[in-house]
């Protein structure tokens, strides 16, 4: 039997902690397990990381980046193994790179490629708990370490246990698994006993960190099971699995998440022309740029009040992390495409219902649009997937739309959902 544990930054902050984790190792490990670990940097390290670097430098190379934020990693790995090899049992840490996860070249958002854990099985076959550095790996390429992506430790995780033919991966963090809305929002959010790899790639997708977007893709590609529970109760959690047979009665929301991450760029008094849209967007995705939701807009006539039918209002949300990077590049573009300005606002957040039964019922978005109707709440864009509705908020109304969704689709339980540690950030 093999498991493949991860722990969360939360469940691993500080001496205390790691020597709690490690009891729950070892635990496992005298069930009959072979036990292999992933683990995250301690608390708000890779934040704390990142904030030392900006202040050293405005605008740091991410190779140099990367062997700064995969240290955090490594620091709680090898903490973890003393603290199990003292519980009486042989524990060896391994780095991305020294347990053979082998990733493209791109720092910061590397993705892996593929895994070669002739180290990690050696030291199973030894009868060692194995703790793997999460969230980093190293270019197949270019030799250099790289990262995987904020929050990715959970993808090391699952393709780990694809790798190793893990029985199911378990996820620790510091709520009971996954609810119907984020828990430090919504205190009668539910949790979740079981949910569909395609409901959960959709919540992930719209701002659910409570898994790595990848992470789930990883485990619906290589079918793995994924435990998600609390490291600090011993609550049942949440499966993420192939749900072959549709619970009877099928929710019509299962769940509201949103998004803090993006924001709004909106391009001024673009000409109403054939390929003008084409030329922004080109030169978005010539940057590597996401854009998630687009909205076009009639424009206004800059010189009096009324609109101005030969020209529009391009808006479009990407990540806030690519921001300065798509005004650099659409300001160089401005005389040749022609448009009069450019208007970036990150404070917004996207708010998204997700459930499988809304394509059997008609009525959900009236309904969504309604609850923040009555909650008084502006939407400013929309979009929709054959199993989400998004609407892009004011940043200072994200929580309150949150709530009023999940109240207005019934979600609200009666126990307060805890959440046991953590920062939120
Ligand atoms: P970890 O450090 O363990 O990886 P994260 O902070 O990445 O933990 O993810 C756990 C957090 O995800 C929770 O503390 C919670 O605030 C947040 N979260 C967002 N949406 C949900 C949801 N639908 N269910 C549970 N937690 C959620
Ligand atoms: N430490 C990394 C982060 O904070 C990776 C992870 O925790 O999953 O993003
Ligand atoms: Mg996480």
């Amino acid at each position: 039997m093999r498991v493949v544990q991860k722990f969360g930054g939360s469940s691993v902050a500080d001496a205390q902690s790691i020597k709690r984790v490690a009891e729950r190792i070892v635990a496992t490990k005298e069930r009959g397990y072979d036990v292999v670990v992933v683990i995250s940097a301690m608390g708000d390290t890779t934040d704390e990381l990142t904030d030392l670097a900006l202040q050293v430098s405005p605008n740091p190379r991410p190779r140099e980046l990367d062997m700064l934020l995969t240290a955090g990693e490594r620091i709680s790995a090898a903490l973890l193994a003393m603290a199990i090899n003292d519980l009486g049992h042989d524990a060896r840490s391994f780095t991305g790179s020294q347990a053979g996860v082998l990733t493209t070249a791109a720092h910061g958002d590397a993705r892996i490629i593929d895994i070669t854990p002739g180290r990690i099985v050696t030291a199973l076959e030894d009868g060692d708990v194995v703790i793997v550095a999460g969230f980093q790996g190293v270019s197949q390429t270019t030799k250099d370490v790289t990262t995987l992506g904020r929050g990715a430790s959970d993808t090391t995780a699952v393709a780990l246990a694809a790798a190793l033919g893990a029985d199911h991966c378990e996820i620790y963090t510091d709520v009971d698994g996954v609810f119907t809305a984020d828990p430090r929002i919504v205190k009668a959010a539910r949790r979740i006993p079981e949910i569909s790899y395609e409901e959960m790639l959709e919540m992930a997708a719209s701002g659910a960190k409570i898994l790595h977007l990848r992470c789930v893709e990883y485990a619906r590609r290589e079918n793995v099971a994924v435990h998600v529970r609390s490291s600090f109760s011993d609550k049942p959690g949440t499966w993420v699995k192939d749900l072959k047979e549709a619970p009877v009665e099928q929710p019509l929301i299962s769940g509201v998440a949103h998004d803090r991450s993006e924001a709004k760029i909106t391009v001024v008094g673009v000409p109403d022309q054939t390929g003008k849209a084409a030329a922004i967007f080109n030169t978005i995705a010539a940057a590597d740029i996401n854009v998630d939701m687009i909205v076009q807009n009639i424009s206004h006539d800059p010189d009096g009040d009324g609109p101005d039918p030969s020209r529009t209002d391009i808006s479009f949300t990407l990540p806030q992390s690519s921001g300065a990077k798509a005004i650099e590049v659409l300001g160089a573009k401005k005389d040749d495409i022609g448009f009069t300005g450019i208007v970036y606002n990150d404070a917004i957040g996207k708010v998204s219902v997700i459930g499988v039964g809304m394509r059997s019922h008609p009525g959900v978005t009236a309904k969504f649009f309604a609850a923040l109707a009555a909650a008084g709440i502006n939407i400013d864009m929309i979009s929709t997937s054959e199993i989400r509705i998004s609407v892009v908020v004011g940043a200072d109304f994200v929580d309150k739309a949150v709530q009023a969704a999940h109240t207005a689709f019934g979600l609200d339980a009666e126990g307060e959902a805890v959440v046991y540690a953590g920062t939120g950030r």
